[in-house]
């Protein structure tokens, strides 16, 4: 495995709670696709001509064993993702998108039911799936979950962006929460536990419904970011990926984020940073430079 799972065994409400970090798998994008130079047509027009790709990156599932239960934030990728034809059902644009402008890696056995099996989590003992976002390397393991509730966000699923629905299992319909809830500087928020210590907080601009998952632990807060951004780096500096749904929106979670961050220790978790993996072993948090 390119990237080894991470576990950290902490407490929350004085009880034991263990977050598992595994990688189902690698991607890579184009080095202006992860780093934009401009925004909107001319960032996609920069990142397409773009001849380079970035070294590769993980794809992060994030596993909690809770008190109330096991949730396992998104669901990673799948091995059938190699091949072309994946994406034949997605039409021509799509294909032609995601085989020249993205590069996979996935073995079979670095998919999510694989990974819980050597965690010794059975697929049955899963309270809830619970999923960032729609874009398709963090919903392709949801074919391992048949039988497990799915929560989205109800805004994520009215107002899609970049999905491909046709790569969703055909028994797929989520349960949708809606974030009516404020949580500190977080206006769209649920709370996704009676103790009131996982959170879905709305964190938009990758797509309108994107969601972060905070886990309220008592040694630190996990902040699960998804595609908030690509690095921890990327935050701290406020760049943003040739990508976004809405400019201002991604800059308004990099705001709310940091100044959550000002305020909270946070072990800072976007999907796709290699780094992660080592800063959730450490609890090594996240400092702003202002
Ligand atoms: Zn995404």
């Amino acid at each position: 495995m390119m990237f080894p799972k991470q576990t950290i065994q902490l407490t929350t409400n004085g009880k034991p709670v263990k977050v598992h970090l595994v990688s189902t798998g690698a991607v890579s994008v184009k080095t202006k696709f992860r780093n934009a130079r401009y925004k909107s047509l001319p960032a996609m027009i920069d990142f397409i001509l773009d001849k380079t790709f970035t070294e590769w990156m993980p794809i992060w599932v994030m596993v909690i064993e809770h008190p109330e239960g096991v949730f396992v934030i998104d669901t990673g990728e799948n091995s059938d993702i190699n091949n072309p034809d994946y994406f034949n059902s997605s039409g021509m644009f799509a294909k032609w998108f995601d085989t020249t402008q993205f590069k996979f890696k996935v073995s079979r056995d670095e998919e999510i039911d694989q990974q819980l099996i050597d965690l010794s989590i059975a697929v049955a003992d899963v309270k809830a799936v619970v999923l960032t976002h729609l874009h398709l390397d963090h919903i392709d393991g949801l074919r391992h979950f048949p039988s497990t509730e799915i929560i989205v966000n109800k805004y994520e699923w009215e107002k899609p962006f970049g999905d491909l629905p046709k790569l969703y299992p055909s028994w797929f319909k989520p349960t949708l929460i809606e974030l009516n809830e404020q949580y500190d500087v977080f206006e769209h928020t649920q709370y996704l536990t009676k103790s009131k210590d996982l959170i879905l907080i709305q964190t938009p601009g990758h797509t309108y419904g994107h969601c972060s998952l905070l886990l309220k632990a008592d040694e630190c807060n996990i902040f699960f970011a998804a595609d908030v951004c690509y690095s921890q780096e990327q935050l701290i500096e406020e760049k943003y990926s040739g990508s976004n749904a809405s400019y201002p929106l991604a800059k308004d979670s990099y705001d709310k984020v940091q100044t959550y961050a000002k305020m909270q220790k946070i072990v800072f978790i976007p999907s796709h940073d290699a780094d992660a993996g080592r800063r959730l072993n450490e609890l090594d948090p996240l400092l702003l430079k202002k």
